[in-house]
């Protein structure tokens, strides 16, 4: 009889571990509580708009090939990718912008023009980040955190005191200008900490960034999702959708025995958990969670947002598909998240509109607009802030792109704290989970395997290797060959 593994959520992560545990010959159930898939990379499509309602960079796109050919597949055999030139546009203060386009060559030349001289100097930051996005993401990032020892190879040994320094100050050794400083700083904030907290190994994301650049799979980030579903059911995963699970089941000999699925038990000597750890942990009585509340409180945890789904009535001038919004001061809004959590005086933002490249997501003559404000997660949360923030970014941003664009809104949705609590368990309603620092990395993270339950495995952002979409794929793969090698059939 084959063994049976039960999985808690829908995400990537889950998604991903659901195809590995399927392929080696376990019967898989995937158990969701929202009505659709996906987690928070969910989709939002109303009145002829498409909204991608959480990721929209798809970066690193060799982890998602790696992905798909570990099942002699192809992205290709599930969705088409764009590598979107421009990659992105950066606005600051007094009507200036920075166009990054789709490759280095063309970067260095719109940095030396910034800052001569410049060029050469992100050359070689640029070949340090690749190195290092050689040692992380091709071989460190597929070890299980299980132990210190998986770090120490020959290469992380020659780049150790890369893990005591820090992206914020590396960048600023070599670059004076501020606005190259702040597109420099901008890759590792997916890690969901501060520049200035986040080890300078993690310049990887800087290669991720300007060298393997952004990519846009056709029809959003949700057809990804979409994809490794069709896998997934090909493989023989089942999966069912309003399945909310209120209880992890164990017996004397702290071996899972069952699950709580909308108050109906069902038995699994398997449980793998793809929703976010802190809530995973709260399904067990309280002798077998690992981690207290001291312990999720003390983490430094990624931001949560306030997020805008917005359908404007005409196509939009002097925008791209991704744009960031950095006119005001970073420090001050990073302070705001991470030292003293309030919402911020003046917020820097987000945009993006995927119908600038994608007809596909929005009707005719008319743009698609995703607004993002990171904000510090378990902050009060209520209809008449998300409106004063709504306000705020939106005058900014007919300003800075020199248009009227708010009477043309036509459809409008927010998200935010409250939401990210109640749609996902999400701890503290956090948008992309647990940081990357130095002292939340690898072994130093919340584990995949439960230490106290024979039968308990977690995966995800908030556990190894950390937040994001090739991350979480990453996890599954991970999570599923633990479970292989302790369970095996
Ligand atoms: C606004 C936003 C923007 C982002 N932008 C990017 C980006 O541009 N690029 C990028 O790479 N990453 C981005 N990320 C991060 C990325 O989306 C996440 O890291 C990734 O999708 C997390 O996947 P996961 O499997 O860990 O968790 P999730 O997607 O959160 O999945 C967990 C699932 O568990 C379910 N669940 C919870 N409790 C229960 C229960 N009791 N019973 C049953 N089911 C339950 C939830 O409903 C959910 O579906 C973004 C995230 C957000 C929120």
């Amino acid at each position: 009889m084959k063994k049976k593994v039960s999985i808690i959520g829908s995400g990537f992560s889950s998604l991903a571990a659901s195809c590995y545990l399927a392929q080696a010959g376990y019967e898989v159930t995937i158990y969701e509580k929202n009505d659709s898939i996906g987690g928070r990379a969910r989709q939002l499509k109303k009145e002829g708009f498409t909204f991608d309602m959480g990721p929209s960079w798809y970066w690193m796109p060799d982890v998602f090939e790696r992905f798909f050919s570990d099942f002699d597949k192809s992205t290709s055999d599930y969705y088409s990718l764009q590598k979107l030139n421009p990659a992105y546009k950066v606005f600051f203060g007094n009507a200036e912008s920075i166009t990054i386009e789709d490759t280095l060559e063309k970067i260095k030349i719109r940095f030396e023009k910034e800052e001569p001289g410049s060029s050469i100097k992100l050359q070689k930051f640029i070949d340090a980040a690749q190195n290092n996005y050689n040692v992380a993401i091709k071989q460190l990032v597929y070890r299980p955190g299980v132990s210190p020892f998986e770090l120490v190879t020959p290469e992380t040994i020659k780049k150790i005191g890369q893990f005591f320094s820090t992206i914020a100050r590396d960048v600023r050794k070599e670059f004076k200008n501020p606005k190259l400083i702040q597109i420099l700083e901008f890759p590792v904030l997916f890690l969901g900490a501060k520049p200035s907290d986040t080890p300078s190994f993690y310049s990887f994301m800087n290669y991720a960034d300007f060298g393997l650049g952004t990519w846009h799979p056709e029809g959003g980030m949700f057809k990804v999702i979409k994809g490794i579903h069709d896998l997934a059911i090909s493989l023989g995963v089942q999966i069912k959708t309003g399945a909310n699970i209120t209880s992890i089941n164990v017996n004397p000999q702290k071996e899972v025995v069952s699950i709580t699925v909308n108050d109906r038990e069902i038995k699994t000597p398997l449980v793998l958990c793809g929703s976010d750890y802190h809530h995973s942990e709260s399904l067990l009585e309280p002798q077998y969670r690992q981690y207290s509340e001291k312990y999720w409180e003390s983490r430094t945890f990624a931001p949560s947002s306030l997020l805008f789904y917005v359908g404007f009535d005409k196509k939009l001038i002097n925008i791209d598909h991704h744009n960031l919004f950095f006119d005001v001061d970073f420090e001050q809004h990073a302070k705001e998240i991470y030292d003293d959590p309030q919402w911020p005086q003046e917020p820097l933002f987000y945009a993006n509109f995927t119908s600038v490249t994608d007809a596909s997501t929005a009707p005719g003559g008319c743009e698609n607009g995703f607004f993002l404000v990171p904000i510090a997660p378990g902050i009060e949360d209520n209809e008449m802030l998300r409106e004063t923030y709504f306000k705020k970014i939106i005058s900014r941003f007919e300003k800075l792109t020199d248009q009227e664009v708010e009477k043309n809104i036509i459809f409008k949705e927010s998200y935010c704290v409250k939401d990210f609590i109640e749609d996902y368990n999400s701890y503290k309603g956090n948008a992309y989970g647990m940081a990357n620092t130095l002292l939340q990395t690898a072994f130093l993270r919340p584990k995949l395997k439960s230490a106290l339950v024979k039968g308990l495995f977690f995966t995800g952002q908030l556990t190894v290797p950390g937040p994001g979409v090739p991350p979480a794929l990453i996890s599954g793969k991970l999570v599923s060959g633990l479970i292989q090698k302790e369970h095996n059939l």
